[in-house]
């Protein structure tokens, strides 16, 4: 890895900085429909001067940047505390799959809508009793005529309340070994049959979805890649989400580090949390966390952006960041103290009462995505060639 920046480089990052002060993103509304309609705006400003997709192939609406300029890109969309793209599936799983998978007219049908933020994409793969063996899945596609008619239900869709399109996983042929009957289908979530409902989760929010399939009539031609053939398609889709999706999210946490190290410094006021010597100690192991976690990111995304395609070493960055994030958020409710237990809703919290708020949150990033005891067997199995568990 070379850190140093060219001088086209450099030009890249002060153009946008300039373009980011020029144009902030305001502040996040608070109620979740309010925040979709001003995610779409703000993904859609990005796209319209040209900072969406930065490392997309330029056809297909992308930048064609380079590895160091996608890397400026996330560091510097950090470092303004934007908030994170409102078509995340779409960005980070669809997109990619369709360009590595996609014939080119579901390129063109698709690519250039999910920059802009105009359809938005949701992940249909887990099912009530297929999560960690997701393989297991049961949702099925039958063949007739032109179309495959789906029925089955999937859960946990982040998002699939306020998604037009959804990538979903199903079963086409129910005799072949588990992995071989699978295909990976685009359906219109506007299709009749079916039926979104949102489920609510610890922090109060709403993003997650059981998402119902009655008779959902999809067109063949929505098929990516062969029929039966979709697992290796999925597993490419995850590999980008254990990826792609934690590199932007560990600048994130390093920003969000920056912050608690900013109330350490003041609170509580009489000895503040940076002068005691057991946080002092937390904080520096966060630290110390955050800069492991920044160049294993920063060699894994590197050889994703040269060789296009993310491997199994994406588990490890899924699996630092999310368990890092979680002891980072629990170190600022230690630094708050009793104000820890205070939401936003009170006059009184520290910070917006955005710490417990993020704990809560932070919660489910050891599951989602697949959960830490998959990344570690993924890890031992695929990176460092141990024998398979039982
Ligand atoms: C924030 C968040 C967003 C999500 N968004 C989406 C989405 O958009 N689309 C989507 O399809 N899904 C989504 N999910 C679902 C997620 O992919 C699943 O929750 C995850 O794969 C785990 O599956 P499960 O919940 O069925 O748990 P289970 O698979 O039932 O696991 C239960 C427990 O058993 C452990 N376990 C299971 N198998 C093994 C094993 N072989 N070895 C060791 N331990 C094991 C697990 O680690 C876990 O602790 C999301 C989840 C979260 C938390």
């Amino acid at each position: 890895m070379d850190f140093s920046y060219s001088p086209a480089e450099e030009r890249f990052r002060s153009e946008l900085r300039t373009w980011l002060q020029t144009n902030p993103p305001g502040s996040e509304p608070e109620n979740l429909d309010a925040w979709i309609a001003y995610g779409k705006a703000w993904q859609r400003k990005l796209y319209e001067a040209g900072w969406c997709g930065v490392h997309w192939p330029k056809a297909y609406g992308g930048r064609g940047a380079t590895v160091l300029e996608q890397i400026i890109f996330q560091e510097e969309m950090a470092q303004a505390r934007t908030p994170l793209l409102i078509n995340l599936a779409g960005l980070t799983m669809g997109g990619p799959v369709l360009i590595a998978h996609g014939t080119e007219e579901q390129k063109h049908r698709h690519l250039q809508s999910i920059l802009a933020a105009e359809e938005i994409w949701c992940q249909g793969f887990s099912e009530p009793n297929a999560g960690s063996d997701l393989a297991a899945l049961k949702t099925r596609a039958v063949l007739e005529g032109d179309s495959f008619v789906v029925n089955g239900q999937k859960v946990w869709t982040s998002f699939a309340r306020y998604a037009d399109w959804c990538m979903l996983l199903v079963r086409t042929d129910p005799d072949a070994p588990k992995h071989k009957g699978i295909t990976f289908l685009l359906v219109d979530m506007h299709s009749p049959g079916v039926t979104v409902r949102p489920l609510k989760q610890i922090s109060g929010e709403e993003d997650f979805n059981e998402v119902f399939f009655e008779d959902v009539r999809v067109p063949r031609a929505n098929v990516i890649g062969a029929v039966n053939a979709g697992w290796d398609i999925a597993i490419t889709t995850l590999m980008h989400e254990r990826q792609t999706l934690t590199f932007s999210r560990q600048l994130q946490s390093r920003v969000a580090l920056k912050e608690l190290i900013g109330l350490a410094r003041r609170h509580p006021p009489a000895t503040p949390a940076a002068h005691q010597p057991l946080l002092r100690q937390k904080l520096a192991a966060a630290y110390i966390d955050s800069e492991a976690m920044k160049y294993t990111a920063l060699r894994n995304l590197t050889n994703v952006l040269r060789g296009g395609i993310p491997g199994p070493e994406g588990s490890i960055e899924k699996l630092l960041w999310s368990e890092m994030y979680q002891r980072l958020l629990e170190t600022a409710l230690e630094v708050e103290g009793p104000y820890g237990q205070l939401l936003k809703t009170s006059p009184y919290a520290l910070d917006d009462g955005k710490w417990p708020h993020l704990m809560l949150y932070s919660r489910g990033r050891t599951i989602a995505a697949g959960s830490s005891e998959i990344q570690r067997n993924i890890i031992a199995e695929r990176v460092l060639g141990l024998p398979r568990a039982r």
